[in-house]
C-alpha cells in the first residue's frame, strides 16, 4: 500500500480536444502519453488515482464561472468524458484494479472545494500528491494552494500540466516552487 495518490485534474474533452467548449488545446493534447503513464506507474506502485471533474449546470446563471467563461463540462454531455487514450486507459484500470480509481465531481477550481477529496486521502493515509491536468494556472493552482494548506506534499510534473496561458503556467510553477516548496519536476 503506497501513501501517494496521482490527482488528475480537468483532464476532459471539453478542456483538452481541439473543438473542445473551453479547450487549452494543443498544450493540452501533449500531456496524454505522460499521464497514461503515470497512470500505469501509480497503479503499478499500489498508488491510488482520483480523476476530478468540474460539473456544471446548463444556464447556472448564480455559478461565479458564469459571467467569466463559456459553458463548459456540462452535466451528461460528452465533454465530461475525460480525453483521449486517458480515457481508455482509466475505465480499464477501473476494471482491473477495483478501488484503486475514484472519480469525483467539483463545483469550482479547487478538487478539494466541496469534495470528499481530503478525508478520502487522511483515510487511505496518503501524505504525497501528484497533481496533474489543466490548467496549471486555475484549477491545478487552487487545488495546490488547498493541498499546501492542508499539509500534503506536493510533486508536480511539467509534463503532466498545462494552461492556454503560457505566461501564467510559467508564474504557476515559479510560484509552485519558490513559495509553496512543492517538487517541481522542469523538462529538460
Ligand atoms: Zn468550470
Amino acid at each position: 500500500m503506497s501513501n501517494k495518490a496521482f490527482i488528475l485534474i480537468d483532464y476532459t474533452v471539453d478542456f483538452v480536444a481541439t473543438d473542445g467548449k473551453l479547450t487549452v488545446g494543443e498544450p493540452g493534447q501533449k500531456l496524454e502519453k505522460s499521464i497514461v503513464a503515470k497512470i500505469r506507474e501509480t497503479i503499478a506502485n499500489e498508488g491510488l488515482i482520483l480523476a476530478v471533474n468540474d460539473l456544471h449546470k446548463e444556464h447556472d446563471q448564480h455559478h461565479p464561472e458564469h459571467s467569466l467563461f463559456p459553458p463548459h463540462n456540462i452535466e451528461g454531455t460528452e465533454g465530461r468524458k475525460l480525453f483521449g487514450e486517458v480515457d481508455d486507459v482509466l475505465k480499464q484500470m477501473e476494471k482491473d484494479h477495483p478501488g484503486k480509481v475514484i472519480r469525483l465531481d467539483k463545483r469550482r477550481y479547487s478538487a478539494f472545494c466541496g469534495t470528499p477529496l481530503e478525508l478520502i486521502l487522511r483515510q487511505e493515509n496518503i501524505q504525497v500528491i501528484e497533481l496533474a491536468g489543466v490548467c496549471t494556472d486555475i484549477c491545478v493552482f487552487h487545488t495546490a494552494v488547498d493541498a499546501y494548506n492542508k499539509g500534503f506534499q506536493v510533486i508536480i510534473d511539467e509534463s503532466a500540466v498545462a494552461s492556454f496561458n503560457q505566461k501564467a503556467h510559467e508564474v504557476a510553477l515559479e510560484h509552485f516552487k519558490s513559495v509553496m516548496g512543492f517538487d517541481v519536476k522542469r523538462r529538460g
